[in-house]
């Protein structure tokens, strides 16, 4: 056995994504397991962006149907030996000795890595452990220090009076920057940035319009495509019949037959594949935008009201990035698409725009996504 480890060759159990197999000659191999690897992936994915923590992703995994040999719900301590397990990245462990698997990776390796880093700097926090979700602290190692670029970590320290006061710091020691703040302080803060990304309901009505018009002219423009589209492929149906009549009355050799039959065959296979991009996906834009601004224009409100695990969504769907705290305001540096839209409008429109041009704006928004699209 010791020989075929040192030639790459598992011959163990193998990690979810993988599945053990025989070869042609009854020899052990292993093959991608096609059902758990889109879940391993998107796991190693997700935490690799640092938005996410490792409860929420082992949630979202089982959410989706990922299950272990015996059918159970993935653990969070599996869910950890996983994230760690060099398999993924072609290395394989036995005995403590490393030796290079010849199985095919489907992790990336700049990925793998990040993720491992991620792991060391959750073990030099101080008081809290990756796996443990505090629900009192939901923008634990999502803000990140503005002096060393550590995320903060969270608890809370016991006063003289065995009072519990809940607050903030930097996880990196030798930073020293920032002191620790109170959780009032950094989610207030929190708060006010969210207040100013939100959108003012005029400036909603005008993006929400210009989304609407570009919607419904593509939506034109499908649906004409379409049409048109169906009676071409009518027409090569036509053309095929046509073909094979020609060929019974011994009008076509058989070498022109096979000609014309295969242009036909790639002309159609071509429409048939153009008219199921064309369908309808059955999400309706216009009945979901006003709920989608209603919550924009109201973020503060909506997080503040909003359970743990909505408010994580919210984070990691707002902030492409870490925001970093500093004291009084959130640097973001970037946001979602529609935000960062939002921004760049509100900036035009500090600068030389009122309220009346606003709409202007935003229709020039519009017909710039119109040329894109032409
Ligand atoms: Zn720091």
């Amino acid at each position: 056995m010791h020989e075929r480890i040192k030639q790459g060759v598992w011959c163990f159990k193998a990690p979810f994504g993988y599945l053990n197999a025989r070869d042609s000659q009854n020899k052990a191999m292993i093959i991608f397991d096609k059902v758990r690897l889109p879940l391993i992936k998107l796991a190693f994915e997700r935490f690799a962006t640092g938005l996410y923590q490792i409860e929420q992703i082992r949630k979202t995994l089982n959410d989706k149907g990922f299950r272990t040999h015996k059918g159970r719900e993935l653990s969070l301590q599996t869910l950890h030996e996983l994230l760690r397990e060099k398999f993924y990245i072609g290395i394989m462990t036995v005995k403590g000795q490393e030796y290079a698997g010849s199985h095919e990776k489907f992790i990336d390796e700049r990925i793998f890595w990040q993720c491992q880093k991620l792991f060391r700097n959750a073990d030099k926090g101080d008081c809290i452990s990756l796996g443990r979700v505090n629900e009192s602290f939901p923008l634990r190692h999502f803000v990140v220090c503005p002096h060393c670029g550590s995320p903060l970590t969270a608890c809370f320290s016991t006063g003289k009076m065995g009072i519990k006061y809940p607050y903030y710091k930097c996880y990196n020691k030798k930073c020293g920057q920032l002191k620790s703040i109170t959780k009032k302080e950094v989610e207030t803060n929190f708060s006010l940035g969210l207040k100013k990304i939100s959108f003012q309901p005029y400036m909603a009505k005008a993006v929400k319009k210009a989304i609407i018009e570009v919607y419904d002219e593509r939506k034109n423009e499908i649906h004409s495509n379409f049409g048109s589209l169906k009676s071409q492929l009518e027409n090569l149906k036509l053309e095929k019949d046509k073909l094979i009549e020609m060929k019974k009355k011994e009008l076509l050799d058989d070498e022109d037959f096979r000609e014309e039959m295969d242009k036909v065959k790639i002309m159609l296979s071509d429409k048939q594949e153009r008219l199921l991009n064309c369908k309808d996906d059955g999400f309706d834009v216009k009945k979901n935008i006003d709920k989608v601004f209603d919550l924009m224009c109201d973020l503060p409100d909506f997080y503040e009201k909003a359970d743990y695990a909505t408010k994580l969504k919210v984070q990691s769907s707002i902030f492409k990035e870490k925001p970093s705290f500093n004291f009084y305001t959130f640097q973001t540096p970037r946001l979602s698409p529609i935000l960062e839209t939002k921004r760049d409008l509100a900036n035009a429109k500090s600068r030389n725009v009122d309220p009346k041009r606003f709409e202007l704006l935003a229709s020039g928004l519009q017909s710039r996504r119109s040329n894109q699209l032409s």
